[in-house]
């Protein structure tokens, strides 16, 4: 579960590391006050859970409060679905750094990455100058010691007063990581100011899904989706996602739909929703079509391989889901899988073509899509 910068920064100083004075917002209004509380200049920090917001053009330093309130208008009516801001006190810093803790999965530790040049670049710099990345790994079931702290502050260059500030941040970003259940915290940049304190400029924070349960501080909620749908479906546990193409795609299993998805694009067509109803629960296609329907689109494209779950059981679903919702448009399938002659019959019985390829299915339900058949 990827958070908030917002909530990154509440776990940051939870765990002793500064951030700049913020306050979110969620309307423009609430500037009148906030602006005399975080002070000018101050920064306009879109909340949105995607990376590059700096490029993309959703922080922005605002330096009167005719400014903010026009920026954060702007922010909040652009196409990036901004729902909150951090207004943010602006740090006048003199460089910045990137430090992270995630895990290294081929060696089952987790570790620190650190690079002395970070920012808005740090992808291109891993990318062209891997080599300035530190890189620093840490036994969990051994903990932190001083000698990882020195080995990443010897790869960085940072020594004296400095030294022992940013020594502290590390350790406790790792506390944060720990505390968090996190596989990501990352600070970029970590701002070092002229009177050498370091403070967290931005934050990352992902919670690993299995230990969400035992994270009261990070349930899921409204806020993190863009559509009332897809929060619906999300709360019953069906993975949804609304696009703006013309093929609703019902299928089961992450990797097939993927590929489905790709397979569509490839043959020229484009996706209205992305739902999986897949599962032994077949009642579940009920609920899928359902949410399916709320978002226009030309046909209906089911693809499954049912192996535990019985592809019978899935057309008996889809059957039952087509005699609740009857839906208008055609509906193309291919459903395969344990006991698929039965699915086979079901389909028929039901007025439904049983394709048997995937590609044919997709290009019959792009050709539907496109008006040509
Ligand atoms: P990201 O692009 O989504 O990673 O968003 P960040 O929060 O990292 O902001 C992007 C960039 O804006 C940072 O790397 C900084 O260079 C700049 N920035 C953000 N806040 C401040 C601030 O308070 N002071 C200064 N000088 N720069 C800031
Ligand atoms: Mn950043």
């Amino acid at each position: 579960m990827n958070v908030f910068e917002y909530q990154a920064k509440q776990a940051f100083r939870d765990n002793g590391i500064a951030t700049p004075k913020g306050v979110l917002i969620r309307s423009v209004e609430e500037l009148d006050t906030v602006i005399g509380e975080v002070g000018l200049p101050c920064v306009l920090k879109s909340q949105v859970l995607r990376g590059g917001r700096g490029k993309a053009g959703l922080i922005k330093l605002v330096k009167t409060k005719e400014e903010a309130k026009d920026t954060a208008q702007k922010l909040f009516s652009c196409e990036h679905n901004v729902k909150m801001i951090l207004a943010e006190q602006a740090v006048a810093m003199v460089k910045e750094v990137y430090l992270a803790v995630t895990f290294n999965p081929v060696t089952a530790k987790a570790m620190f990455i650190a690079c002395a040049e970070g920012g808005v670049e740090i992808e291109i710099l891993a990318k062209n100058s891997p080599e300035k990345l530190v890189k620093v790994e840490v036994d969990i079931t051994e903990g932190l010691g001083a000698y990882h702290i020195n080995n990443l502050l010897f790869g960085l260059g940072i020594s004296g007063d400095l030294g022992k500030k940013f020594g502290a941040l590390a350790r406790n970003l790792y506390k944060t990581f720990r505390a968090c259940d996190a596989s990501l915290a990352e600070i970029n940049p970590v701002f070092i100011t002229k009177d050498e304190e370091v403070i967290a400029g931005d934050g990352k924070l992902i919670i690993d899904d299995n230990s969400v349960s035992r994270q009261p501080n990070y349930q899921l909620s409204r806020d993190y989706f863009d559509s009332d749908v897809e929060y619906e479906a999300a709360m019953e546990g069906i993975p949804y996602l609304q696009f703006t193409g013309d093929i609703a795609l019902m299928c089961a299993g992450a990797g097939l739909t993927t590929t489905v998805f790709d397979i569509i694009h490839d043959f020229g067509g484009t996706v209205a929703t992305y739902t999986e109803f897949g599962g032994a629960n077949y009642t579940k296609a009920v609920r899928t079509m359902e949410l399916c329907l709320k978002t226009p689109s030309k046909v209906i494209l089911v693809v499954t391989f049912g192996t535990i779950a019985r592809a019978d059981v899935m057309a008996q679903g889809l059957a039952e889901a087509i005699k609740t919702h009857k839906p208008s448009m055609p509906i193309v399938t291919c459903i395969r899988g344990t006991n698929e002659e039965e699915a086979f019959k079901i389909l028929r019985e039901i007025g439904l073509e049983p394709l048997t390829n995937t590609e044919e299915a997709v290009q019959r339900a792009v050709d539907i899509a496109a008006g040509r058949k």
